[in-house]
């Protein structure tokens, strides 16, 4: 049997996204073609853009561009306003100090270009408001701030944080990485002050290979904006390429899916979480639990002295799956960024596991993982002695 509690890194195909898929898939005209096919696909993308739209709360106030991931939807946000900047009146960009890799580095690169990137404590998983009103002195050209720390799960408050930032320099432009956030906590672009919102489908029962820009129509209008990937015009002209229809119609599709019912999907998984810290409280790990709010589906732990990686591979044979830190950032070597903004030190985040639940995980899925996580403890710990 399998126990799948990673699905921050990314979830199951929901019944509904796969259903859809296939229906593309029989639907595989080009939607730029004027033939009956090409239409139908056409039709298959704008429910989809429906469906998104919304779940955002943002009928009519924006647009939703298509992209291949949430990393592109990032690029095109940052880049895409970069590029778009005629005059260098402002230049200061804040960012937080834990961004996803895909937000982060390419902050690296406008730094590289001549902006000033500044990054806002997220210790104890709270942006700090106060460092953002200290640096108001400065104008602002940017604000890239994400809803929900994919390591901690922290709720960063950004409506605030954007609400401060816009009340000074109503023309600064705001960026949110919803990417965790998207579906796991009510909100609007609007209510965040938000110009740009970025999702991405496999985080939420589409497949992978298809993400998502909200773009304000006020972005739009005032040319704030302009687009990277050139070529045949799609998507409005903001993303040049032959659509994924099949990616694109299933992420509609699964986000329909989860809307209607988001209120139990979300008491469900707050449900597990709450469970999980009373089981794991029980064991001798200690919980990274965020200071302010969190997102229902993520829950962090330290464990003894024992790298997460070992204690993984322990899990991993017996059919049960977590994280040690962002599949993305498994790639690399050095302690998760995320965690050490947290404030763990770089050893208690090389022993750091992420266990992120979604609304197929049952209760016996976090017992199964508590009784797998004590043996694994006393066999580890046995094994270091
Ligand atoms: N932003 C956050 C917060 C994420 O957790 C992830 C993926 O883990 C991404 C962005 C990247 O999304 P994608 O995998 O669709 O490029």
């Amino acid at each position: 049997m399998e126990i799948y509690l990673d699905n921050s890194a990314t979830t199951a195909i929901s019944a509904a996204a796969r259903a859809k898929m296939l229906e593309a898939a029989d639907n595989y005209g080009n939607p730029s073609s004027l033939h009956d096919m090409g239409m139908r696909a056409e039709k298959l993308i704008s429910e989809a853009r429906r469906s998104i739209l919304t779940a955002l709360g943002a009928k009519g106030s924006g647009e939703i561009v298509f992209t291949s991931c949430g990393t592109e939807a990032s690029s095109l946000a940052i880049f895409g306003s970069a590029f778009a900047k005629e005059r260098r009146d402002a230049n200061l960009i804040l960012t937080t100090n834990s961004e996803h890799p895909s937000v982060e580095n390419a902050m690296r690169r406008l730094e590289k270009e001549g902006f000033e990137v500044v990054r806002i404590s997220t210790r104890g998983g709270v942006l700090d408001l106060e460092q953002i009103s200290s640096l108001l002195n400065k104008k602002i050209f940017m604000a890239s701030f994400m809803m929900v720390n994919n390591e901690t799960g922290a709720l960063y408050n950004v409506a605030e944080a954007f609400a401060m930032i816009k009340a000074k320099y109503p023309s600064a432009i705001t960026h949110c990485d919803a990417v965790q956030g998207f579906l796991k906590t009510r909100f609007t672009p609007a209510r965040i002050h938000a110009d740009l919102v970025t999702i991405s489908g496999h985080k939420l029962h589409a497949p992978k290979g298809v993400g998502a820009l909200y773009i304000s129509n006020e972005m739009i209008k005032a040319k704030k904006i302009v687009p990277f990937l050139l070529g045949g015009g799609q998507e409005n002209g903001w993303r040049s390429g032959t659509e994924n229809v099949i990616g694109i119609a299933a992420f509609g599709a699964a986000v329909a899916d989860i809307y209607p019912r988001l209120d139990a999907t979300l008491s469900h998984m707050l449900g597990l979480r709450s469970y999980a810290i009373e089981k794991l409280q029980e064991l001798d790990v200690t919980l990274n639990i965020p200071n302010r709010t969190f997102a229902p589906h993520i829950l962090n732990i330290t464990l003894p002295n024992i790298k997460s990686e070992t204690m993984l591979h322990f899990l991993s044979r017996d059919g049960i799956y977590v994280s040690s830190g962002s599949a993305c950032s498994s790639h690399s070597h050095s302690p998760s960024s995320s965690l050490i903004a947290f404030g763990l030190d770089a050893h208690k985040a090389d022993c750091s596991l992420r266990i992120s639940f979604s609304e197929y995980n049952q209760k016996s899925d976090v017992d199964a993982l508590s009784e797998a996580l004590a043996k694994g403890i006393e066999t580890l710990v046995r094994i270091k002695r």
